[in-house]
């Protein structure tokens, strides 16, 4: 698989920091991003690339040459005009035979490059962005997915959306060398609203999420965030080839007040202090997974569609504190029969209904995650035993226990 990088713009807000140098040749640590970049592919095994440039494109050129010294080989396409952010792609019009990676040329990631492409191979739509949660979704464009993982809704900050899951375009791309055939001419296009937008009415978009670390640098702030988490090792952790580290979250009574069995979206309210809680699991590299018993949707209280707008809204009010989740695993069931209203199909005794670990051991599966290096934190015995069925350390939180809340909890475990 061919790799593109876009890295002809020019960086606006980030001139502050350097504005001698194209915004992909911006050093952290003394090493430009776009040799962050390819390093990555390189180890993984995508050797073969084509970097766009334009804007200060020369230095670029000078600093890579043909990428022999950097295990690679680079092929450059030059912007004569500024073509934005994927005019360029008509310049590939008949290279390339399979799909291939676009990645936006100022950003840091390490990520599982095969996971990705299989994950568009499977799902077979025209193109798949690699979205994930970030801590300033309220700024952010949001990327509304479908069950079956196809893009719904692409919601500008300008759209009406009061609950919304924090997921975000994170400027990785697969796509299938069918979108250069519809491009007709040389011109200047915007990757989001001329390419992938375009392909949602048709279904052809798809989203692979995933809580790999990948941050554009957007601001001087955000560069030295960077500079800390490369320094950490959490760049490279959050690789899901490596072994994860998790810590599981109940919900009533851990997150949002509790209040019976919730099954009015205006019941949810975030315990104080949470934001804080989970913003630092956020920066610690530990993934923040919740894993919820949801007995409402077996007794016929709450559909899955209220429970996941009560989900939304929660992601949007941690987001608002800079806070965000991973991923939310809930059991739907209920093991007793004969009540009214109840839905019989989830009336069913199963393997994911807390104390039983199952949420935990399908989200170890899916993340690759070390269950005896994670916590699970919860404020009944039934997390208790749910996390120690699974084999993770617990932590009990409650007035009378040893920690009075998530806060203080998250303070004391985590260094
Ligand atoms: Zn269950």
């Amino acid at each position: 698989m061919k790799t593109v990088i876009m890295a002809g713009g020019m960086g606006t807000r980030i001139a502050a920091v350097n504005a001698l140098v194209p915004k992909p040749m911006i050093t952290i640590l003394g090493k430009p991003i776009l040799e962050y970049q390819i390093e990555c592919l390189q180890k993984q095994g995508y050797t073969d690339i084509i970097i766009v440039i334009g804007y200060k494109g020369e230095q670029i050129q000078a600093y890579f040459r043909d990428g022999a010294d950097f295990g690679v080989r680079i092929e450059y396409i030059v912007e004569r005009t500024p073509l934005g952010t994927a005019g360029a792609l008509f310049l590939l019009k008949d290279r390339m035979e399979e799909e291939f990676l676009l990645i936006n040329g100022d950003i840091i990631f390490d990520i599982d490059i095969g996971g990705f492409r299989e994950h568009h191979k499977k799902k077979g739509g025209k193109a798949t962005i690699f979205i994930h949660p970030n801590d300033h979704p309220f700024d952010s464009a949001i990327i509304k997915v479908d069950t079956d993982g196809r893009v719904s809704q692409w919601l500008s900050k300008e759209d009406e959306r009061k609950w919304y899951k924090n997921r975000v375009n994170a400027g990785l791309h697969i796509l299938s060398p069918h979108i250069l055939d519809e491009m007709a001419e040389l011109k200047k296009m915007d990757m989001d609203r001329d390419v992938l937008k375009q392909l949602i009415p048709q279904g052809m978009l798809y989203a692979y999420d995933s809580p790999e670390y990948v941050k554009d640098m957007g601001t001087p702030d955000r560069l030295a965030e960077v500079e800390m988490d490369i320094l950490s090792g959490k760049v490279k952790g959050k690789n899901l080839q490596e072994k994860q580290r998790a810590i599981f979250l109940d919900r009533d009574g851990t997150i949002n007040e509790y209040a019976g069995f919730l099954k009015h979206i205006g019941d949810f309210i975030l315990i104080s202090g949470v934001e804080e809680a989970i913003r630092k699991i956020n920066k610690s590299g530990y993934l923040a997974i919740v894993v919820t018993n949801q007995p409402v949707i077996a007794r016929g209280e709450t559909t899955i569609e209220e429970l996941d707008e009560i989900h939304n809204k929660m992601e949007t009010l941690l987001g608002r504190g800079g806070a965000y989740i991973d991923a939310l695993y809930y059991c739907p069931h209920h093991p007793d029969k004969g009540y009214e209203g109840e839905r019989e199909e989830y009336k069913v005794k199963c393997e994911c209904r807390k104390p039983a670990p199952g949420l935990l051991l399908r989200a170890a599966l899916d993340y690759n995650i070390d269950l005896g290096s994670s916590w699970m934190i919860g404020d009944s015995e039934a997390d208790i035993e749910a996390g120690k069925a699974a084999g993770c350390k617990t932590a009990k939180i409650g007035r009378d226990e040893k920690y009075t809340d998530l806060l203080s909890c998250i303070q004391q475990i985590l260094p």
